[in-house]
């Protein structure tokens, strides 16, 4: 059976960290957070948000541990191949998804990437992963990878909310203005979407509000995507009973255990004030209609 890798592209603040601990409860599917930041975050801590959902640091954590020794190279550090891996990514940026979906880096980053996936799949023993990164150009890496079936969730949340949401203080990540947020949501989607196009028949769009509104629907859509023949692991209730997890960064939510419910954070509709809301809208304007948001919000 060929390694799946499904990949969530979008921008932050989506819901992708829920979206993939909610897959990683069906049968045969690991999810493994952003693992873009295994090396930077998790290896040389230079990251925000180090500790590996298990709540050990990554290289202790018996699974990571695992895969980091698997993908380093003989005679190389782990700190050393960690520096490495941070330095090849820079050539590997959302800004750069277009020319990588004609051309990828020439450097070792799309090797390492493809030998950390086969890692991952040895060490869990799973037939899916789903890479929370949201690197549009990580995701156009897939289809160069001959053992990899590649599948992509191009995951969209209204940039009101997503402006509200970097808005707040949060302990494991700094702070945007609605500006930098939205600017960064339109470049990230649009990413997204040439990816998308790139894998049509490998890819949907999902928005968070379907997802929160009807997550049994949602995750069933995304099952049938990947060809997954299992249960849906979302009950009719719209309720996840969440086991334990080996992510990489992500919402702190990833540490929540036992029967949870799936909720829609509705805070921005009275939280945002009226300019950024404002700003987040005008910004945001040309892909609102695209995606099913009002103007008004
Ligand atoms: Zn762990």
């Amino acid at each position: 059976m060929p390694l799946t890798v499904l990949y969530i592209t979008g921008w932050c603040r989506s819901g992708s960290t829920v979206l993939g601990n909610v897959l990683a409860e069906a049968a045969g599917v690991v999810h493994v957070g952003e693992l873009r930041f295994l090396w930077k975050n998790g290896v040389l801590g230079t990251g925000s948000n180090g500790r590996c959902g298990c709540g050990l640091g990554h290289v202790e954590c018996p699974f990571w541990s695992a895969v980091l020794e698997a993908a380093r190279p003989a005679g190389r550090s782990l700190a050393d191949h960690a520096a490495d891996v941070v330095a090849w990514q820079g050539a590997c940026r959302t800004r750069h998804t277009w020319s990588v979906l004609r051309r990828p880096p020439r450097n070792p980053w799309p090797a390492t990437l493809d030998a950390t996936y086969r890692a991952i799949a040895e060490v869990s023993g799973a037939s899916v992963i789903v890479d929370s990164s949201k690197y549009a150009s990580d995701a156009a890496l897939l289809s160069g990878f001959p053992q990899i079936r590649p599948a992509h969730v191009h995951l969209i949340r209204d940039p009101r909310a997503v402006a509200w949401s970097w808005m707040q203080p949060k302990a494991y990540t700094g702070r945007r203005s609605a500006l930098n947020s939205t600017l960064l949501w339109a470049g990230f989607n649009l990413a997204a979407e040439a990816v998308g196009r790139a894998n049509r028949a490998g890819s949907v769009h999902l928005r968070y509000e379907d997802l929160v509104r009807s997550p049994r629907a949602a995750v069933g859509r995304i099952l049938d995507l990947i060809g997954h023949e299992g249960p849906n692991p979302v009950a009719a209730n719209g309720t996840v009973e969440l086991g334990g997890n080996h992510t990489v960064t992500g919402n702190p939510n990833r540490f929540e255990r036992g029967r949870t419910p799936i909720d829609e954070d509705r805070r921005w509709h009275t939280g945002l004030p009226r300019a950024q809301r404002a700003t987040a809208t005008l910004v945001a304007s040309p892909l609102l209609h695209r995606y099913g948001y009002e103007m008004r919000g």
